[in-house]
């Protein structure tokens, strides 16, 4: 076989998934226990195959086909443990968004599993780490157990290609955008090294007819106006409701309480900040977004423009409808308090819009249909789906992506595990 039938192998493969992740627990089990039958019952005709194509001795061929292949008994006398053990040196990079927040849950999580630590801070936002770190050193955790090495940017690429080719260190723990987690995930790979990689994503937040729209939208309005927007977890907030009902009253709705809390300075994220505060951003890269929008005809409701009035780093937060699949914003973090608004007509195309990207780090849906609910939160491809549900990141839960969004799991007991080594030992005794 050539490449285009290891295209075909793999389309086979992604056609049947559709259908065999719904075949129940049950039926799978009944299935390969048959399979497991069968393999036994042609034993010899197997093993006769497997000797004659690896050379192996036919007692061997014999074992592997039957004993291996389909046994999973322990024999008696054998007892078999598993141990978790610490990775070792674990090395965790954080972004400016929210530097103590990100660092913290990984070095104390990496701490709890036993492995030690070296800290690179975001350049621009280094303090709250280094300050953390000495409170660390306060609470009596042994010095170098957390070491921190702060840079500035034009050292970052050489220090982040350090730490993936150094033999001491045993894994990394990043959070950033997809283009450097790219690149570490690279220089990581010829040493196959750990990596659990917390990257960015757009957050589609569905709306549908059935839901509580008055709720659905003020949500929409924290969440996305979180931390001023620069956070990965509010991007889209499409509006039309799902199939059946389809008319354009909860659209307007959802864009006219958005546009009002807008209006009125939109400081509902942090009660008593003044509003001037709302809009500051710590980098200004919201422009070219937005600017692209409107060369393709989204159409600007409130904002768009950066505050200037106000100060360098300001931006009016802005409402934007009528985005189409061609513009950036549609794809792209924007980082900044501009929420854009997409109408679909169908739960179908609600979800295929909201799987329309490779990033898959997480989505909000709202409805009071229980069924689509779980209909619905299965099919988003994420990490994470909050369901009636604003910005909530409680630590005992795994926060994390899929696709491009990432790979490892942070908080909970699952969190853990990217910080540990699973060992199997397997005990004889008479
Ligand atoms: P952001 O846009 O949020 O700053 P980045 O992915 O650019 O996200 O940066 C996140 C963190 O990664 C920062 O601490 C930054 O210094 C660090 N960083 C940037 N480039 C590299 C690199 N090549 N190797 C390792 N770390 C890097």
């Amino acid at each position: 076989m050539d490449a285009s039938d290891a295209e075909l192998a793999v389309e086979a493969a992604c056609e049947a998934f559709k259908t065999w992740q719904d075949v129940t627990g049950e039926e799978r089990g009944r299935l390969l226990r048959k399979w497991a039958k069968l393999v036994k019952e042609n034993a010899e005709a197997l093993t006769q195959i497997l000797a004659g194509e690896t050379r192996k001795l036919k007692n061997e061929a014999k074992l592997e086909e039957v004993g291996l292949v389909t046994s999973i008994d322990p024999l008696p006398g054998k007892k078999l443990l598993i141990e978790k053990q610490p990775l070792g040196v674990v090395v965790v990079i954080s972004p400016w968004n929210f530097p103590p927040m990100l660092s913290s849950k990984k070095v104390a999580t990496a701490l709890a599993a036993g492995s030690t630590c070296v800290v690179k801070p975001p350049e621009d936002a280094p303090l709250s780490t280094l300050s953390a770190v000495q409170l660390a050193q306060d609470a009596r955790i042994p010095k170098r157990v957390i070491n921190v090495v702060t840079c500035d940017r034009s050292n970052a690429s050489q220090i982040g290609k350090i730490f993936c080719e150094s033999k001491l260190v045993a894994g990394i723990s990043f959070t950033g955008s997809t283009a450097i987690g790219k690149i570490l995930h690279q220089q990581c790979g010829p040493h196959i090294k750990r990596i659990s990689l917390e990257l960015g994503g757009t957050f589609p937040f569905l709306v549908s007819n059935s839901a509580n729209i008055d709720e659905a939208a003020q949500l929409g309005i924290q969440s996305k106006f979180f931390n001023c927007g620069q956070v990965s977890i509010a991007d889209i907030i499409p509006g039309e409701g799902l199939a059946p009902l389809i008319n354009s009253t909860q659209f307007k709705r959802v864009c006219g309480i958005v546009e009002d809390a807008i209006s009125k300075g939109a400081n509902v994220i942090v009660e008593g900040q003044p509003a001037e505060d709302v809009g500051k951003l710590f980098y200004q890269p919201t422009c070219g977004i937005v600017e692209d929008a409107i060369s393709k005809g989204a159409n600007v409701i409130v904002g768009g423009q950066p505050a200037e009035d106000i100060g360098e780093l300001f931006y009016q937060p802005t409402l934007i409808t009528e985005v189409t699949a061609e513009m950036q914003i549609y794809t792209e973090e924007i980082f900044g308090p501009v929420a854009s608004v997409i109408k679909f007509k169908t739960e179908e195309e609600g979800v295929a819009m909201a799987n329309d990207t490779e990033k898959g780090l997480g989505s909000y849906f709202f409805s009071q249909d229980v069924s689509q609910i779980f209909r619905v939160s299965r099919l988003l491809q994420n990490g994470v789906v909050w369901v009636n549900e604003g910005i909530f990141l409680p630590n005992k839960a795994p926060f994390g992506g899929v696709k491009e969004s990432g790979i490892g799991r942070e908080g909970s007991h699952h969190g853990i595990e990217d910080f540990t080594y699973i060992k199997f030992i397997c005990m004889y005794w008479k």
